[in-house]
């Protein structure tokens, strides 16, 4: 075996709440485990403010702050955690293999994938700007939604996902504005017609964002234009939601494992398994529906318990350990 060839009990990619939860029972049942971060060490939640709905929060945690509890829970058992990307991985034959950052070869016994899934935006300059300064831009209405409590909101998007969020939204603010590109709704019709139905949500057809307005600190409107006239208007907001779909990060398992038309990885239902033995699954790379922390974490907790026992199955000398359990 080559010098850079690493062989691991368990490795983890990725480092969300999935990854992290995965990391913590991984350590505390004799699995030894590797973490990689990632570009984003931390994940989706390092891009977001306060975080009000992790059960055990009761005053609300930055993202960036439970992201530096979770690694240090994680390590506190032990677990590797190290910077780098996973570049490629081959699932084709009993020991599994991933590079890193092109060069590292590490053959893993088992892998859990919690690489999660990227928000999309418009990627208009303004727009940018204030989702770096958390100024008012986000893209979980679930997640953010409180912070604009009687005030005027825009979300953009005619998907379920923006049906949902401008009902959500609708339940917390003055008024939402939904910005629809087209003249109908991508969205299914009784999440549509709920939207249609419901009093403080105005819908703009065929219409854009041209910018997001502000005042250098926080957001203050959108200028939007319509796609059919060029007819520009303002509209006064404190809060711009994008709800236009999210790619999960999984290009790198494309070959390897099953996925569904977007990317997200199948897994089989009311477990973490995918279509590999000893490759499971975690987070928001398998998850469209839910998206939480919350639930990456369940779900980090059940990748780490089959690749436990799948370890056990698979080596007699390997025990279960019953803390886990516990
Ligand atoms: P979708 O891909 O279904 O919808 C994305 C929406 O964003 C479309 O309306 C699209 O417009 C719009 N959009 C994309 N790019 C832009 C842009 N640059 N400017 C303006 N608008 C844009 O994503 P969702 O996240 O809504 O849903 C993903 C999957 O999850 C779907 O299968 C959905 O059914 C499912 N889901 C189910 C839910 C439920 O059943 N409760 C809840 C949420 C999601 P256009 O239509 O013009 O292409």
């Amino acid at each position: 075996m080559s010098d850079t060839i690493e062989r691991v009990k368990c490795l983890i990619i990725g480092s969300g709440p999935a990854g992290y939860t995965a990391a913590i029972y991984a350590a505390r049942a004799n699995m030894n485990p590797v973490l990689y971060q990632g570009t984003q060490p931390g994940g989706q939640l390092t891009t977001t403010n306060e975080v009000e709905n992790f059960p055990g929060y009761p005053d609300g945690v930055t993202g960036p702050e439970m992201m530096m509890q979770l690694q240090a829970q994680a390590q506190r058992f032990d677990a590797d955690v190290r910077d780098g990307w996973i570049t490629k991985v081959d699932f084709s034959g009993s020991i599994h293999k991933v590079w890193v950052n092109d060069t590292k070869e590490i053959q893993c016994d088992t892998v859990i994938i919690s690489t999660g899934a990227s928000a999309k935006y418009l990627g208009l300059d303004s727009e940018q700007k204030y989702l770096k300064l958390g100024g008012g831009v986000s893209a979980c209405a679930v997640c953010d939604g409180f912070f604009y409590r009687n005030q005027e909101v825009v979300i953009v998007g005619a998907g379920d996902s923006a049906c949902e969020e401008a009902h959500y939204l609708s339940k917390l603010c003055k008024k939402v504005t939904m910005i629809v590109r087209r003249d109908v709704f991508r969205a299914s019709k009784i999440m549509a017609a709920r939207v249609k139905n419901t009093e403080n949500i105005e819908i703009l057809f065929n219409t854009e964002t041209d910018e997001v307005l502000g005042d250098g600190q926080v957001v203050t409107g959108v200028r939007v234009f319509n796609n059919k006239t060029g007819e520009k208007h303002e509209i006064p907001v404190t809060g711009f939601f994008v709800a236009i779909g999210h790619k999960p990060n999984t290009d790198i398992f494309k070959g390897f494992l099953d996925l569904d038309e977007t990317g997200y990885i199948i897994n089989t239902p009311g477990t973490s398994k995918t279509n590999i033995e000893g490759v499971f699954v975690s987070g928001d790379a398998a998850d469209h529906v839910y998206r939480q922390a919350v639930t990456a974490a369940g779900t980090g907790c059940m990748a780490a318990l089959d690749a436990e026992r799948y370890l056990a199955a698979k080596d007699s000398t390997f025990e279960v350990s019953t803390s886990t359990y516990n």
